[in-house]
């Protein structure tokens, strides 16, 4: 059981920056989910971690020593990665056994061991059969029990769905998310995906072109997104942005005016809103535009309209029926409203 904790981290290859500055302290037991687009540094972050990679700059600590300069194997942690990385000769029984054998643990506790970590993650019907004949979700907990065997301080996970289809995906996300609850072993897990990352998280790291750009729970990311980038990467659909000027706390853009905002911005401004939070009124809306696009969605529909210089969704009731050109009317009271700087994107609002 120990506390992480990364203090300036950072990583060059030459002049080109693929992780600037990373500073953090991540609690005993915590779920740490990094997320960012391809390439924005995630990978490489959990690499240093695991001691896959030189650090830069800065110290990586797990408990009270830094380890930095640890083999991977001294560093008493466990990687799940997306492909799997099983060895195809062995069955599913000497896979989970694997690290133990490698870490030369007494041979009497094995047999234990390697059971309880099948019941885990619900192998124990499969464990004569060699990867080959199992699915992609089969063989994704066979990496997961090989790294729950070992009682690791703690788990790096790196995209370990995003080679499952999406049902797998959902039922293999829950699984890791019950397995946590079990375990309490400290988890860094690394994705693309913000529906994964707000499902499994106790706090999400933001990050974009190797910069934190926002350290927080998911609903803190969601609510309160600290600038125009974690506001347009969270969220289905993201956060609408409209660009317009405020003056005396009126935004005015094309084909909308919103009433009540802070009278302390003014000037150019990006005002965001989000799908859900905006209600369809029949006369009378801040916004007013032809309708874009209407999509069913099961549960509710989406319309689509051009306001603000973007094309900004609301959600309405699966009921709500109109056709591709009808003018539209949103509520988009100020209450519902993020504003952010137009030129360097952060909440101002
Ligand atoms: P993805 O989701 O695509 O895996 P990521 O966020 O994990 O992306 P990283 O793999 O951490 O991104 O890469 C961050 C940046 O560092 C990328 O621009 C990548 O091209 C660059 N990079 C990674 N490894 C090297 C290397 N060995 N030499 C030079 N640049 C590298």
């Amino acid at each position: 059981m120990a506390e992480m904790q990364l203090k300036n981290v950072s990583k060059r290859w030459g002049n080109f920056i693929a992780v600037d500055d990373f500073h953090l302290s991540i609690p005993d037991e915590e779920f740490l989910v990094l997320l960012g687009p391809s390439g924005c540094g995630k990978s490489t972050t959990m690499r240093m971690i695991a001691g896959l990679e030189e650090v830069s700059g800065g110290e990586i600590w797990i408990g009270d020593r830094v380890v930095n300069k640890l083999e991977p194997k001294d560093r008493d942690i466990a990687m799940v990665f997306q492909s799997y990385g099983l060895y195809p000769t062995m069955s599913v029984y000497e896979n989970i056994r694997f690290p133990l054998k490698v870490r030369r643990i007494p041979k009497d506790e094995h047999h234990e061991r390697v059971m309880r970590a099948a019941e885990m993650v619900e192998l124990t019907d499969f464990l004569d059969r060699r990867p080959a004949e199992l699915s992609g979700g089969q063989r994704q907990r066979v990496a997961l029990a090989r790294a729950i065997v070992r009682k690791p301080t703690v788990f790096l996970m790196d995209e370990p769905l995003s080679n499952l289809d999406a049902k797998l995906r959902v039922s293999t996300r829950a699984q890791i998310k019950n397995l946590h609850h079990e375990l309490r072993t400290t988890t860094i897990y690394v994705t693309h995906d913000q529906i994964e990352a707000m499902t499994l998280a106790d706090r999400v790291v933001v990050m974009n072109k190797g910069v934190v750009q926002q350290v927080g729970t998911p609903l803190q990311i969601y609510d309160r997104p600290a600038n125009t980038f974690v506001a347009s990467f969270i969220g289905s659909p993201a956060m609408n942005l409209m660009n317009g000027t405020i003056e005396n706390g009126v935004f005015t853009g094309k084909g909308v005016r919103i009433e009540g905002l802070s009278k302390t911005v003014t000037g150019p401004v990006t005002l965001g809103f989000r799908a859900e939070d905006a209600t369809p009124v029949t006369s009378g809306g801040e916004i007013s535009a032809p309708i874009f696009s209407l999509e069913l969605l099961g549960e509710a529909s989406m319309v689509s309209v051009h306001a603000g210089g973007a094309l900004v969704a609301v959600k309405v009731p699966k009921s709500f029926s109109a056709e591709i050109g009808d003018i539209f009317g949103a509520s988009v009271p100020a209450s519902i409203c993020h504003l952010f700087d137009r030129d360097t994107g952060e909440r101002i609002g």
